[in-house]
């Protein structure tokens, strides 16, 4: 059969698109694309003639009947998504995982990434973390989620969408401690990239100081460096201290 082709593209400036990525999307029979619109922007400016067709979150099981049966034939099909690499808060699931089903070979390509690249800049710990893609838009349950998550002693990161980003810097204030600490990535290689770092209500002040710095796109990272329970022990060491606790006589 033919092979599926993962085709990360750029999270805002263009030329964050790999030689290999070009040439897949060249060579392949179709590109299966959330907008077909959008990455026929991409296309023409890399002068690609390639056909494309949808694939969003509403036709995405039917649509994979469709394109699992053309890669069995043979034909080679990239999936690409508005932004960023497919199926990272994308569309892309469902195909991925009839493909793996049916026997068909499954190719991902190294590329941009909202979630490693606001990371890698932030200067929060990285050896571990938590990706929960968007927080509940409903003013109870984002609380809860920020309550829940955002305490497990590594770096817990969401995206945010830029109508959002003051209510949820607003519930970070309202539902996180005193000591957590938020970074804030935001416009990701474009021209007013910027990176926002401190506790929620200094972050809140920064958004309220110019309606300009609510524009754009956003990744949230939160931290927690004293990530104490009630008895004032950190998670980690408890959780150290029950290993132990197995090994010893
Ligand atoms: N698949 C994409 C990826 O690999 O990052 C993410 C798609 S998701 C629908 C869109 C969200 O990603 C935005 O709301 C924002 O949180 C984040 N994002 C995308 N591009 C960004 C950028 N240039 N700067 C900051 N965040 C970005």
């Amino acid at each position: 059969s033919g092979t599926l082709y993962i085709v990360p593209t750029p999270i805002g400036n263009l030329s964050d698109i790999s030689s290999r990525a070009l040439d897949i999307l060249k060579e392949v029979d179709l590109i299966a694309a959330e907008d077909t619109r959008h990455t026929s922007r991409l296309l023409s400016h890399y002068s690609i003639g390639t056909s494309t067709i949808s694939m969003h979150d509403h036709n995405e099981a039917a649509r994979s009947n469709q394109l699992t049966s053309k890669l069995l034939e043979g034909k080679n099909i990239a999936l690409v998504s508005d932004a960023g690499t497919p199926l990272i808060s994308d569309p892309g699931f469902i195909f991925v995982r009839d493909c793996r089903e049916k026997g068909i070979p499954v190719i991902a390509l190294p590329g941009p990434c909202a979630l490693t690249t606001a990371l890698s800049a932030s200067g929060l710990p990285t050896d571990k973390f938590t990706f929960h893609g968007f927080l509940p838009v409903k003013q109870q349950a984002k609380a809860e989620a920020l309550k829940l998550l955002t305490n497990s002693g590594s770096t817990t990161v969401f995206y945010e969408a830029p109508r959002r980003i003051r209510d949820t810097i607003a519930a970070c204030h309202e539902n996180l401690q005193e000591d957590h600490e938020i970074v804030l990535a935001k416009e990701i290689s474009k021209t007013f990239e910027t990176y926002k770092q401190g506790r929620a209500e200094a972050i809140l002040e920064w958004l309220d100081a110019d309606p300009v710095h609510q524009k754009g796109e956003f990744v949230l990272m939160i931290y927690c460096p004293n990530n104490l329970n009630s008895d004032g022990a950190s998670q980690e060491a408890l959780s150290l201290l029950a290993l132990l606790a197995k090994e010893l006589p």
